[in-house]
């Protein structure tokens, strides 16, 4: 059999490579796992690590960025009602300040 057909392995080689520490401390030249930083045999396994947008700590969301905004946003308009009423049960007091 004559190896005489150009093989055409460009692109692979130009695909990105995994670069995890290998045991030798050279980084591993494995291509990565496609959408994946790293070689299947150094994370990037299907179905390994966490998942994408992380979510494994979320439990109820009280502490969410938003929930946090909702509640002070809560607590401007009942302290605002509470000034409002306080000002119509004694006009007095409250057209003075
Ligand atoms: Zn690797």
């Amino acid at each position: 059999m004559a190896h005489n057909h150009k093989r055409n392995v460009g692109p692979m080689l130009a695909s990105p490579r995994c670069g995890a520490r290998t045991r030798r401390g050279t980084p591993c030249r494995a291509p990565s796992v496609s959408g994946r930083r790293r070689c299947r045999m150094h994370g990037g396994a299907f179905g390994s690590g966490a998942p994408m947008g992380n979510k494994n700590a979320f439990k109820h969301g009280t502490y969410t960025r938003e929930a946090i905004e909702q509640r002070f946003e809560l607590r401007k308009h009942i302290e605002d009602v509470e000034k409002l009423l306080s000002n119509l049960t004694s006009p007095s007091s409250g057209a003075d300040q």
